[in-house]
């Protein structure tokens, strides 16, 4: 193919095929019910089940376990045509395909995969990852939810995870089905943290719900918890690779989640741009469209130009990314660096222009500009970023000359 008709955003017939059938099930299904589950705080577990039987749910997981075996690309497609509508639901999205189903299906066994991934890319099982907890984020290694060794060969889990998206599936506390679940198996010859993974399922003892995490400023459709480990036993065909193996799964699946959460960034902008854009046309002040100000003209030029931008860049970083390696964050950092501020401001932009009613929920952009929020805290901080560009950058900079 000639590369200057290469459409960036949809590289082959399959991703063309792929977002027009996402766009027109999020039109139908997905935008009629955000605002209510976002003033409710609830989550639609329906609407998420459905995406297992249109085969998104494992989009990247091998076809022979249930999925659909296409790449980061095709990932970025269904991320940024959900958050179009509805971040919140994006998020629940996320949680379960990105961070728990690729996850297996890059790192577990034949054997977890052959049990497990059925299950969660058909829908039957809804799932999370649990990595963050009340007093540490950032600092993962950090973290204190140990896994001891037991004579019988079970390990005991005792800790507490917090913010854990699809951690519980109602108001009522109930679990989901499967937590990918990140526990300190040891520390090295350093002092460091070694950290092992636990598939936790929704009936393994001493596994509970803390709390569901209520009134948060955005992604109100997605639910959070608290989850709690309290003398949890887990045998050991549940353990995750080798004790101590488990920072590389986590920073590989990193990327791939940092990616997502900017095509999040880009649905987020491009909604906003064209809300802006129609509301600019149809209000007049003063007897003329508000189109034909200066200053309005300044947010929807601005706002365009940068959706554009974050879409360049995201796609030339998706087209990159290959699943099955790792060593891939400097750019997967880059793009949410700079995505989640843009997409931010672009909402914000949308509801200056739209004036009053861009303040309330039935205009929608109030709705993004509290989602786009939690994009620059979620899956690393802005400053995480900064700080990892930074410390890629002392190594290697070859990439800028
Ligand atoms: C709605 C929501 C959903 C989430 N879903 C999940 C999930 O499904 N699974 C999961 O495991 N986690 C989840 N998280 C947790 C999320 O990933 C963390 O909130 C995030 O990693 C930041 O951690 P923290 O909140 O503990 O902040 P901290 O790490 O305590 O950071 C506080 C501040 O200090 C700054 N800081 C920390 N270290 C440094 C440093 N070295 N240099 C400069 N500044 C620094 C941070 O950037 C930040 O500004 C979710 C969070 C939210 C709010």
């Amino acid at each position: 193919m000639d590369y200057k008709s290469l459409d960036i955003a949809n590289p082959t017939e399959e991703h063309a095929m792929l977002r027009e059938m996402v766009r027109s099930w999020v039109a139908e299904e997905v935008e009629p019910q955000a605002l209510e589950y976002d003033r409710e705080e609830k989550f639609n577990l329906p609407l998420l089940r459905q995406m297992g039987e249109l085969g998104l749910l494992g989009i990247t997981a091998q076809e022979d376990y249930g999925g659909a075996g296409m790449d980061a690309l095709a990932a970025v497609i269904i991320h940024e045509e959900l958050s179009y509508s509805d971040p919140g639901f994006a998020l629940a999205y996320l949680a379960h395909s990105m961070l728990f189903v690729n996850n297996l299906a890059r790192n577990g066994s034949d054997a977890q995969k052959a049990a497990v991934l059925p299950k969660v890319c058909s829908g039957e099982w809804i799932a999370a990852m649990a990595m963050s907890e009340p007093d540490i984020g950032t600092d993962v290694l950090g973290m204190s939810a140990t896994a001891e060794l037991r004579d019988d060969g079970c390990w005991v889990l005792n800790g507490r995870k917090m913010w854990i998206t699809n951690g519980c599936l109602d108001d009522d506390g109930t679990p989901c089905d499967v937590v990918w679940t990140y526990a300190k198996t040891g520390v090295d010859a350093k002092g460091r943290a070694e950290v092992s993974t636990f598939l936790v399922y929704a009936d393994t003892p001493g596994f509970s719900v803390g709390q569901k995490i209520m009134d948060k400023t955005g992604m109100r459709g997605s639910n959070t918890a608290e989850l709690v480990y309290d003398d949890c036993i887990v045998s050991p065909e549940n353990m995750v690779g080798q004790p101590g193996e488990s920072m590389i799964h986590m920073m590989r699946n990193l990327e791939l989640e940092r990616l997502t959460l900017g095509a999040m960034s880009l649905g987020i902008a491009r909604r906003s741009v064209y809300e802006m854009n129609r509301y600019a046309s149809e209000r007049e002040a003063f007897g003329r469209p508000i189109r034909d100000f200066g200053q309005i003209q300044r947010y929807i030029g601005q706002s365009f130009a940068e959706w554009r931008a974050i879409e360049a860049y995201l796609y030339n970083v998706a087209r990159q990314m290959d699943l099955e390696k790792s060593g891939q964050r400097l750019d997967s950092d880059g793009i949410k660096l700079v995505s989640t501020t843009l997409a931010k401001e672009i909402a914000d932009r949308a509801m200056q222009v739209m004036g009053g009613y861009g303040y309330v929920g039935e205009y929608v952009v109030e709705r993004l500009w509290r989602d786009a929020k939690l994009l620059e805290i979620g899956g690393g901080t802005l400053e995480s970023h900064q700080k990892n560009i930074t410390n890629d950058l002392s190594r290697d900079s070859s990439i800028i000359g």
